[in-house]
């Protein structure tokens, strides 16, 4: 029997429009690349939106045209968001990190009509107009103030949106019609373009508004390091409009220093990003010898946590929030924080809790399968691929038949990639990324469980372990350390404190000692880049 209850199609614009009418005051805060602090609200952001709806109609935007954007997290990226897609367009964001080649293959890939691009990115564009479709436009996101002289034919942000009207019919278009566009960072052949639709992206922000009450409420101010370019900064630029937390946007300056005093002055109260990031945060607290005032919560994802650095916020007070996701999952899958009955355990038993990847949000079901695709049991111990599903998550890729069609299991699950236990009360503790185990002698070694235990040592800024290839057992650990400033560490004291909580064929072969480790365009420690560098590596025993 058909229910009788009206049906609206959820659209993004909706978001925008109740946060202006019911949020008014929310405040959204941005560093800009001009150099400067801007701050507005989403009522008056609203009015915005609207003029640059109508820049864009005019500009020839139709429905279903690509419109990119190479630009850090700042009020007028978020304005884009908007417009383009409250507009019928496909809002692109491209992450300026990549690789010229994975650019100007995603810009044509992707057929973008428009690029919008931050003032930092305009050598970047020049170097590569020659190479970037003829009849590609650019916008600079800047005032007439501002524009450079450049080569480039920019045409000026804020001309686009002057003297249109602040109001915008904003069309009914299908729930499920695309909305955004962004690329995995295909570490491995070509970038694969996920297309999110309306409906996923209000679904989503509802789910992640639910899932993250601590951070998304109207009394709580956001600083996401997560970036717009990627990701869709993790869901925040919907979720938290939508519930009225205000946005502390930081613009180019991600260090630890700039990050610091921005959520001091701004009373930061939630800030999302990933580990290297904290690094970074982490070691400006310890030079202050205080936290950012106001800071209550770190929200820590898009690669593993180490319990070293979960523990290092949670002493200070610090509540963390673990989760995991990935961009074909819009991207939230699960969320870290306790429920109250636990809050209350000892720390050492709430940080172990606190190292999981937390339980799924509303709308995301999990399951591990063998290497047949059979499902294996939630105990905690039993690891395998993990598999999900939901309204939230890719049903292929945007034209790409071919990874469409590895995209999910006859059931219509999406394989994540990852390996993974969940445990009786759901947490799901991902053991690696199935790429990066290391087979030896037919077992495998998660470089992760290695990894978190040689955060724990006091000399170890950062780390990571990645497989060599090794004549007798396939594969061997191999760790790779950044020593803390000035620090001399041991490699026998180090394997030492390994070999205490691993068995013995699980302890690396060998320490190597760098400067730096190297990143992916998402921040994440780069194990491909890794593997290459020490491919020829002789391990001790060989
Ligand atoms: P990329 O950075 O490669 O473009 P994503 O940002 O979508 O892609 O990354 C998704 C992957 O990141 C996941 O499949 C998983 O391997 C890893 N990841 C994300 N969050 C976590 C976490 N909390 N712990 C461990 N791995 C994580």
């Amino acid at each position: 029997m058909q229910a009788m209850m009206m049906h609206r199609n959820m659209k993004v614009a909706d978001i925008l429009t109740f946060a202006a009418e019911i949020h008014p005051t929310g405040e959204i805060v941005s560093r800009r690349t001009e150099g400067d602090l801007h701050r507005t609200t989403y009522a008056d952001t609203a009015k915005r939106v609207a003029q640059l709806a109508h820049g864009l109609v005019a500009l020839g935007m139709t429905p279903g045209d690509r419109i990119a954007t190479l630009a850090w997290n700042g009020y007028r990226h978020f304005e884009l968001y908007y417009a383009i897609s409250g507009a019928g367009g496909v809002c692109h964001t491209i992450n300026p990190r990549l690789s010229q080649e994975q650019m100007l293959y995603i810009v044509g890939h992707a057929d973008d009509k428009v690029l919008f691009v931050d003032l930092t990115f305009v050598p970047m564009i020049e170097a590569l107009a020659d190479q970037l479709p003829p009849d590609l436009r650019f916008v600079l996101m800047t005032d007439k103030a501002h524009m450079p002289d450049s080569a480039v034919a920019f045409l000026c942000y804020e001309d686009l949106l002057d003297g249109h009207p602040t109001q915008f019919e904003w069309p009914d278009i299908d729930e499920n019609d695309a909305a955004g566009l962004c690329y995995t960072s295909g570490t491995t052949g070509n970038p694969k373009g996920t297309l999110f639709s309306h409906r996923s992206m209000v679904l989503h922000a509802m789910s992640v508004a639910i899932a993250l009450p601590k951070a998304l409420n109207q009394s709580s101010r956001i600083l996401p390091v997560v970036p717009l370019f990627h990701v869709n900064a993790w869901g925040l630029p919907y979720a938290a409009p939508l519930t009225g937390a205000s946005l502390i946007f930081p613009g180019p300056a991600l260090d630890g220093e700039s990050l610091f005093n921005l959520m001091d002055a701004e009373k930061v109260y939630s800030a999302w990003g990933v580990p290297t990031v904290w690094l970074g945060l982490l070691g400006q607290i310890e030079a202050e010898g205080r936290i950012p005032d106001g800071l209550g919560d770190v929200v820590i994802g898009g690669s593993a946590a180490p319990r070293s650095m979960i523990e290092a916020f949670e002493a200070k007070g610090i509540n963390v929030c673990h989760a995991w996701g990935m961009t074909e999952m819009s991207p939230v899958g699960t969320q870290g924080n306790l429920t109250p009955h636990l809050e209350d355990l000892p720390l050492e038993d709430r940080l172990n809790i606190k190292s999981k990847q937390g339980r799924r949000i509303f709308g995301v079901d999990l399951k591990i399968v063998d290497e047949a695709g059979v499902a294996l049991p939630h105990d905690g111990q039993t690891s395998g691929e993990l598999y999900v599903r939901g309204n939230t998550i890719a049903s292929g890729y945007f034209n790409n038949p071919d990874a469409t069609a590895d995209a999910l299991d006859s059931d219509g699950w999406f394989g994540t990639g990852d390996m993974a236990t969940i445990d009786g009360d759901g947490y799901l503790t991902i053991t690696d990324r199935a790429k990066d185990l290391i087979k030896s002698g037919g077992e495998w070694i998660s470089s992760l469980d290695l990894e978190n235990a040689a955060m724990a040592h006091p000399c170890v800024a950062n780390c990571a372990v990645i497989a060599v290839p090794h004549a007798k057992w396939d594969e061997r650990p191999l760790l790779v350390v950044v020593p803390a400033d000035g620090q001399q560490v041991d490699k026998a004291e180090l394997l030492a404190l390994l070999g205490k909580q691993f068995a013995k064929w699980q302890v690396p072969d060998d320490v190597v000692f760098t400067d730096a480790l190297p990143l992916t365009a998402t921040g994440k420690i780069s194990k491909l880049t890794l593997r290459a560098i020490y491919a020829d590596h002789v391990l001790p025993d060989a």
